[in-house]
């Protein structure tokens, strides 16, 4: 089941949602309009576009603030454990 939380900018500005897939992949749904839950009526997101590696320089556009986007160290981490975990079934199902 994919994961799902927001990245937001210094200020709390949405700029997008970040979602990670059953396979450890992260990515990003990048907003075409940050989204500002403090303002009276916040714009309704509109996903410009998806991306799965770093993005330099993405603009929050409610307060101009700047932020560079990298999958987290983290999914990589789960990741690399995951593949080890494998190799260890691998080489116990041979020795049963
Ligand atoms: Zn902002």
């Amino acid at each position: 089941m994919d994961e799902m939380r927001i990245w937001t900018c210094e200020n709390g500005h949405v700029l997008g949602l970040v979602s990670r897939n059953g396979r450890g992949i992260t990515r990003l749904m990048i907003y075409r309009q940050a989204v500002d839950h403090q303002a009276d009526e916040p714009v309704a997101p509109e996903v410009m576009g998806i991306v799965e590696g770093t993005v330099l320089d993405i603009r929050c556009s409610v307060c101009g603030c700047v932020r560079t986007w990298f999958p987290s160290q983290e999914a990589l981490d789960k990741l690399l454990a995951r593949v080890g975990k494998q190799k260890g079934e691998i080489a116990v199902e041979k020795i049963t």
